[in-house]
């Protein structure tokens, strides 16, 4: 057994990585190489750290799911050579980022660690150093020379999280995300605290990625007044295969007869239709309020608990995996990797 970790840092850009441009005072990605200045404590681990960094780092903004099949061939390529994986990503889209690659990385065994920061690493108050360190401390640790960690998570402030469970619902603290629906798998303080009882379990069979991604997927944000057009073009929009409905409270909707009709017509040209609450915690229980069992009756499917970025990234998924539309509406109700609650 050898005794030194190792692990793939895998830098795609983000504040982390920023500098303040001299010249219009804007946040801009910079070189890798300043963020090994910039964390001389990088080299007193006792992990082997190799790193790859994306030669044009991007403000996560404008990420992409060809940048998740990027990120996800980069493991599969890397995958015998590494105890565990950081990527070091925007907090943006991050729990987006978090979500796709969880699906596409089926039987994962080895940590993926994605982390960032609310202030660049060159400020004296970053949280970008902390969140770093313990990030390749946590990907690196193993127990009877097995990983202690073998999911897809999001370390950010002290905690560590599902990253499909994940949400940014702060721009400003350094508390940037909640998984409001899902425990917290670990906590820094003095001590590294694991919370095994929320981890996933280690398939032990061999990982298979995954990387066709079917971005025919639209999101619907109910709101009182919402018109009828908004809803067809939303519903029609050409290419939607797949629309996410944020509907209010524990999955409710208007009972206008437009409304239902409008959506009533797209289930039956083949759209598929996911209620997703709105709410930041909790679950859609369609059937509870008379104004979600239309929903039911027509044929829109239930979310459960999960969070909008996990149902996005799950549909490109599904839809890039299968035509059987009766296959892909059981994979959507249950948990591939511990997105929903059952
Ligand atoms: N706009 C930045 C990004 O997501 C914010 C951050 O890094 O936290 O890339």
């Amino acid at each position: 057994m050898k005794n030194k970790s190792s692990i793939l840092l895998i830098y795609t850009g983000g504040t982390i990585g920023m500098v303040n441009d001299p010249k219009t005072g804007r946040l801009q990605p910079f070189d890798f190489k300043h963020l090994n200045e910039q964390i001389p404590e990088l080299s007193k681990f006792a992990v082997r750290i190799d790193h790859i960094t994306f030669e044009k780092p991007i403000d996560s903004s404008n990420m992409q799911p060809g940048t998740w099949i990027r990120l996800a061939q980069l493991i599969e390529k890397n995958y015998a050579r590494y105890d565990g994986f950081v990527i070091l990503h925007g907090s943006d889209t991050m729990a987006y980022t978090a979500s796709a690659l969880s699906f596409m990385l089926e039987n994962l065994g080895k940590p993926v660690i994605l982390t960032g920061s609310q202030l660049p690493i060159g400020t004296i108050r970053t949280d970008g150093k902390e969140n770093l360190i313990t990030s390749i401390e946590i990907a690196a640790a193993r127990k009877k020379g097995k990983p202690i960690i073998s999911e897809v998570c999001v370390y950010f402030e002290y905690r560590l999280y599902r990253g499909n469970r994940t949400h940014k619902w702060n721009s400003e603290q350094f508390r940037a995300f909640q998984s409001p629906n899902y425990p917290l798998l670990a906590e820094a303080g003095v001590h590294l605290n694991y919370h095994p009882a929320a981890f996933l379990e280690n398939s032990g069979k061999k990982l298979k990625v995954h990387n066709k991604l079917d971005t025919g997927v639209a999101i619907l944000k109910l709101f009182p007044g919402i018109t009828e057009a908004v809803v067809y073009a939303v519903l029609g929009a050409k290419g939607v295969k797949a629309v996410i409905l944020e509907t209010f409270g524990s999955g409710n909707a208007s009972t206008e007869s437009w409304f239902i009709r409008a959506l009533e017509k797209a289930v039956r040209r083949g759209i598929i239709i996911l209620n997703i609450t709105q709410c930041n915690a909790g679950s859609v229980i369609q059937g509870r309020y008379e104004t979600s069992s239309q929903l039911q009756r027509i044929g829109v499917a239930g979310g459960g608990d999960m969070t909008t970025e996990a149902a996005v990234t799950k549909l490109m998924f599904l839809l890039g995996q299968t035509k059987d539309r009766k296959k892909l509406m059981r994979m959507l109700a249950s948990s591939l990797r511990g997105e929903i609650s059952l």
